[in-house]
């Protein structure tokens, strides 16, 4: 239904409300001032339920003619963006302008795998399983590619069933069909490793001019913004000319640097840290990557500028999503992976529906694993059973809804981190030498003081939380306490 529907101009249950409200209030003077109470004209009737006002996001009635597009912008951190104060993004901007935002969005985990197999099975990492790239050989030898089990179904997969084709233009790497995306796909680009939408957007673009009278899901991504994607249009000591440092904002260096973050986790329950980046240096490599951001954004503009053109805009319900963010020393770390903070948590999460219809910022806590679930839920779609991630139509609809806001992270087995927030508190726990840190991100946004010691009921209560989830997921938090591990070195 669109927004300027003939429903969205009746009046609303609280508008109707308020008038018998002013309706009494009259009363109530005239009877005070002693002059006679005026008469309705007619006796009043029983009230009718009023309709909602504005968008019901069902779009069952026209789904068969929808097309779905997901597009992945890789590592970007929600506070780059326009609606999280960010001011290198304006096509993005533009784009939420008529869009639902998702402002409180918490991804399944730090990095690119676990995350985006969250989002397209609306499960936990721990439940799709695909928590490494490689895993052990239960035959002995080298350790083999991890990809999502037959029996967990997929979104994209399920619009196969029902009639989309299936497309994919991605940087590959972390979303490389191998993994179990490429499920139902009839086409599924994946062919360079850390690409990004300079190398995946011409093709897409091409793919919809020639298909725009199909009926499709495309599954668009890049790592343009990712430490592992250069600069293209500028070298990153030209795009921050007065840097005099060491650094050379170099990919390589990047690795280096993340490494080198990784080696200081010696036993268990270490964390990652980073020794000789300064203050300036930090500076560079975060300008460094607002410059990425830029370009990533005008190669989204592009290719949304290609969507309207061919009439797409509104005939096709639009998600962007970031997978994870990335981390510029707020903990002594850089790049994305070793921790649970909100700098790699938090991302942008947001939907266009036809029209533009119920454009607004929501700021409630939503996972990134309600994603899927929501589309299906508008489309009237049916989704797999037994998933994590909820519809938000309900959300939309003016419901109160309060998630379990879960993360995770077994980062190429240097880490095993679980997180839990409520509210804008947050509870970090190591399970590898069972400490934990609480958060309060209403006055402590960067996650530096822990509260564990001084609130001490709401951190057994929020332990207590992730512990029953872990248990439901069939996963024994002793089994990780103090495990040596051999680390994953492939990234
Ligand atoms: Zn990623």
């Amino acid at each position: 239904m669109s927004r300027f529907a003939p429903s969205a101009l009746l009046p609303s249950p609280a508008r109707a409300s308020s008038a018998l409200a002013l309706f009494g209030l009259a009363v109530l003077l005239s009877a005070c001032s002693g002059a006679p109470a005026p008469t309705p004209a007619e006796p009043a009737k029983p009230a009718e339920p009023a309709k909602p006002a504005g968008p019901t996001f069902d779009y069952s009635a026209d789904a068969s003619k929808l097309n779905v597009i997901l597009i992945s912008m890789d590592a970007l951190r929600f506070d780059r963006t326009g609606a999280g104060g960010g001011k290198v993004t304006p096509n993005l901007d533009a784009f939420s302008k008529e869009a639902v935002v998702f402002s409180h969005v918490t991804s399944a985990a730090p990095w690119t795998l676990p995350s985006h197999l969250a989002m397209f099975t609306a499960r936990w990492p721990t439940l799709h399983g695909v928590t490494n790239k490689l895993k052990p050989n239960p035959d002995g030898g080298e350790a083999v590619f991890t990809r999502l089990d037959d029996a967990i179904p997929t979104y994209p997969e399920e619009l196969t069933k029902k009639g989309w084709e299936a497309v994919a233009f991605t940087g590959g790497a972390g979303v490389s069909g191998k993994f179990g995306y490429n499920r139902g796909f009839t086409s599924y680009l994946d062919d360079k490793a850390f690409a990004g939408m300079d190398y995946s957007g011409p093709p897409a673009a091409e793919w919809l001019k020639a298909h725009v009278a199909g009926h499709f899901f495309m599954f668009f991504h890049g790592y343009d913004a990712h430490g592992q994607h250069p600069l293209v249009d500028q070298t990153p000591r030209a795009a921050v000319p007065d840097y005099q440092g060491k650094l050379d904002g170099s990919i390589e260096e990047q690795a280096k640097l993340r490494e080198q973050g990784l080696a200081e986790i010696k036993k268990p329950g270490d964390v990652a840290r980073l020794d000789g980046v300064d203050a300036e240096d930090t500076r560079f490599l975060i300008e460094v990557y607002d410059a990425k951001v830029k370009e990533a954004d005008a190669r989204l503009g592009q290719f949304l500028a290609t969507v309207k053109e061919l009439g797409l805009l509104d005939t096709s319900i639009i998600m962007i999503v970031g997978d994870h963010g990335e981390e510029f020393m707020e903990h002594g770390y850089v790049d994305h992976g070793a921790t649970l903070c909100d700098h790699q948590l938090h991302v942008p999460m947001i939907i266009r529906f036809p029209n533009g219809d119920g454009a607004r910022v929501v700021e409630d806590n939503v996972r990134t694993v309600d994603l899927f679930p929501t589309v299906f839920d508008a489309l009237g779609v049916p989704g797999p059973e037994g998933v994590n991630g909820q519809s938000l139509i309900p959300m939309l609809q003016g419901e109160k809804m309060v998630l379990p806001i879960y993360a995770e992270s077994d980062y190429r087995l240097f880490v095993h981190l679980r997180s839990v927030r409520q509210g804008q508190k947050k509870l970090i726990l190591d399970l590898e030498d069972g400490q934990h840190s609480l958060f309060d991100l209403s006055n402590d946004p960067n996650e530096l003081a822990d509260l564990s010691t001084i609130d001490a009921r709401t951190t057994y209560e929020m332990e207590q939380e992730v512990r029953t989830w872990l248990n439901g997921m069939r996963t024994d938090p002793k089994a990780y306490l103090g495990l040596e591990e051999e680390h994953i070195k492939l990234f």
